[in-house]
């Protein structure tokens, strides 16, 4: 159900999608009538951005971001989790303060910018949120956490981040922490440490969804062993597409499934990493974006459309996502997927380039023959049933 719809004909289309899904030959028709969310948007990076606003619409041509209110409603992205990246730091006592301090903060903006939109965008805490949101024709916000790190070694913290309304959270990110081993660096722990371990438990107990992406290997095997309900893994790609320890094997793909969980199909890792030094000090001048003057980020933004023109992040094709997209479909079944490209956090490639995307996306799991039914899973209900699964052990 799509805002821009006049409110008679949101009815008509209540009305006959009770009957009857669109027609498959209308993809875009299709692609309207789903709930799509994506589990992991990096734009929070943007929200302290001077002179940017996130009801604007900003284009690949004069900005960096790949996600804004308007284009959310071009690609009929109806929303997703908004999410709270800390970077790792020591894991020293002042390090996990001022991680703590960064993550509050960065926790507190994403609720100012969303009241900022109200009229369109409304936090959801529960998969009943989201639906209801998504009959009256708002956007909706979920909140993440990338990285456990600001809690440092208190695991009483993570009831205030539950409190704060964050509902999907993941041990690690690229660096080994207190938590868990990452897919990016050396095992210290062999997986989760002891502390991890009694952060799965935690995160059951709060009815909070685990996120296993960034986890290394061993620290997957521990999560899935451990927690009581079903792991997402919010931006990972397959490891037959692309060898890297960041994506996931098809073994380790089938138990994941086996236990309710899902793998939400990114657009990064598809092809080698790209980083040359040019590129690094622009991702680390973006990083910091909201430190720059509007004159420093039109800066940013030209040098970036710049290097892309000579030198792109990942060499993936459109062609070379869609194999890997049907391919873990396959493997997991269409139950077990859905969707998190990391946008405006190193998603995207050339041909898919921001979210007005989407649409062709399901285009083409239709050419290949899925349903209405099951891309409607796979966009948002496979979430919403992982996201019911924590709530249950809450009241559990
Ligand atoms: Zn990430």
């Amino acid at each position: 159900m799509k805002r821009l719809l006049a409110a008679a004909s949101l009815l008509a289309l209540a009305a006959c999608s009770a009957e009857e899904a669109p027609a498959d030959d209308d993809p875009m028709a299709v692609h309207r009538s789903l709930l799509v969310l994506d589990t992991h948007i990096d734009t929070p990076i943007n929200f302290e951005r001077a002179a940017w606003d996130f009801g604007d619409r900003h284009t690949l041509e004069n900005d960096i971001v790949q996600l804004d209110l308007p284009r959310m409603a071009d690609g009929n992205l109806d929303g997703g989790f908004f999410d709270i990246y800390t970077a790792q730091g020591p894991l020293t006592a002042k390090g996990y303060a001022d991680a703590l301090a960064f993550a509050r903060h960065r926790s507190d903006v994403i609720d100012r910018v969303i009241a900022d939109h109200a009229d369109v965008i409304s936090p959801a805490r529960t998969a009943d949120d989201a639906e209801r949101l998504a009959r009256e024709g708002k956007l909706i916000a979920f909140k993440s956490m990338e990285n456990a790190y600001p809690l440092g070694e208190d695991l009483s913290l993570l009831e205030e981040f539950y409190e704060r309304g964050i509902r999907l959270a993941g041990p690690v990110h690229s660096v080994t922490n207190q938590f868990a081993d990452s897919s990016g660096d050396d095992g210290k722990w062999g997986g989760l440490s002891p502390l991890g371990r009694e952060w799965v438990k935690e995160m059951n107990r709060l009815g909070m969804v685990i996120d296993a992406s960034h986890s290394s290997d061993g620290a997957f095997d521990d999560m899935l062993e451990l927690s009581a309900t079903p792991l997402l893994l919010s931006h990972s790609s397959p490891r037959a597409a692309f060898d890297h320890p960041r994506n996931l094997d098809d073994g380790r793909i089938r138990k994941l499934a086996a236990k309710g969980g899902a793998i939400c199909m990114s657009t990064i890792y598809l092809s080698p990493m790209n980083m040359t030094r040019a590129r690094a000090t622009l991702f680390d001048q973006y990083e910091h974006i909201s430190d720059l003057s509007p004159a420093q980020q039109a800066e940013l933004v030209r040098k970036w459309r710049e290097l892309n023109k000579t030198e792109q992040l990942w060499s993936t094709t459109f062609e070379q996502y869609m194999t890997a997209l049907l391919r873990v479909i396959e493997v997991a079944g269409v139950d077990h997927v859905c969707f998190g490209a990391d946008w405006d956090g190193g998603g995207g490639f050339a041909g898919m380039e921001d979210i007005t995307a989407l649409p062709v996306v399901t285009q083409r799991l239709l050419s290949a023959g899925y349903s209405h039914d099951d891309i409607d899973k796979m966009t948002g209900g496979n979430v919403l049933r992982i996201l019911r699964a924590a709530e249950a052990a809450r009241e559990r």
